[in-house]
């Protein structure tokens, strides 16, 4: 089969588009990556390495990191500085499919980047944080990088503390706590693209599926594409309603109250976790606790 056919490639392509449509990946911001079943390889391998002759021979690189866990894996990532919205139009030339070697320190590229091109230059933090989602869950196989708006604008007047953040987002939607019940990651502003930024968003992952890079954007996790597509939209969405809130008043009338998310955690079956749940001081202004 063409890797262009498959089920997995298509519901990636599908992803990055969409995000494109939100209005979240302007220019070439953005990426993401799949770690592939072994059946899903084994259904596309004679497609590998004869796309118009063009994948480098294959040559093995230095991924910049170890993930020794993720050796002989294949991954479907997108191309470093390929604009997501072109993906609608020649996936082949924008994203492509990389294998790790036997010591998770090297990749080649197997398909893809027709027109040339290297993996995403957050190749590092993206393979950190597949490694460690796997030794959590071994269903975990999404990772996605974009730059919401309302997210990123929260990080600009929120305190940049996880438990604050999760709060004042969990309080915008009843999905919420129901949906990340782990609460939100918060990565201070670091320079992006080495691997110092990958080791601390990964560390978050130990716990999270949704983590902030202030003032730049999040990273979402998650079994499949419609997960984690649909974890960073509610959690935008709910950015975007804070963002309302925040506009119109420095104070909530009202709000879900504490005890309000414990009982969504009881009838939902989920585990919410208490850190979240402080008390706040009467008449504290939102982003106080
Ligand atoms: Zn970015």
């Amino acid at each position: 089969m063409k890797v262009i056919d498959a089920e997995f490639a298509k519901g990636f392509f599908r992803m990055c588009v969409d995000g494109f449509y939100q209005g979240w990946h302007e220019r070439n911001g953005g990426n993401a990556s799949y770690r592939i079943k072994p059946e899903e390889v084994d259904e596309v391998r004679n497609d590998f390495g004869n796309i118009n002759g063009s994948v480098q021979d294959g040559e093995w690189q230095d991924i910049g990191t170890t993930v020794k866990n993720l050796a002989c894996e294949f991954f479907m990532v997108t191309g470093s500085g390929k604009f997501m919205r072109n993906i609608e139009l020649d996936p082949a030339a924008n994203v492509c499919i990389l294998e790790v070697d036997e010591t998770g320190t090297k990749y080649r590229i197997v398909w893809g980047l027709t027109k040339g091109g290297r993996p995403t230059s957050e190749l590092p933090t993206h393979l950190m944080n597949l490694e460690v989602l796997k030794n959590r869950d071994a269903r975990f196989r999404v990772v996605y990088h974009c730059h919401p708006t309302n997210i990123i604008a929260l990080t600009y007047v929120l305190p940049l503390d996880s438990e604050i953040f999760t709060r004042e987002i969990w309080e915008m939607a009843t999905e919420c706590p129901i949906d990340f019940p782990e609460g939100i990651g918060v990565v201070p502003w670091m320079v992006c693209g080495g691997r110092e930024i990958g080791v601390k968003t990964s560390e978050l992952m130990k716990k999270q599926k949704i983590v902030i890079w202030a003032h730049h954007g999040a990273f979402a996790a998650g079994y499949d594409f419609d997960e984690t597509f649909g974890l960073m939209h509610t959690v935008e969405k709910a950015a975007e309603v804070l963002v309302k809130v925040m506009s119109i008043n420095v104070y909530k009338r009202q709000t879900i109250e504490p005890d309000q998310i414990r009982q969504l955690g009881k009838t939902f079956g989920v585990d919410i976790d208490e850190r979240f749940l402080y008390e706040k001081r009467p008449g504290a202004r939102i982003g106080e606790r």
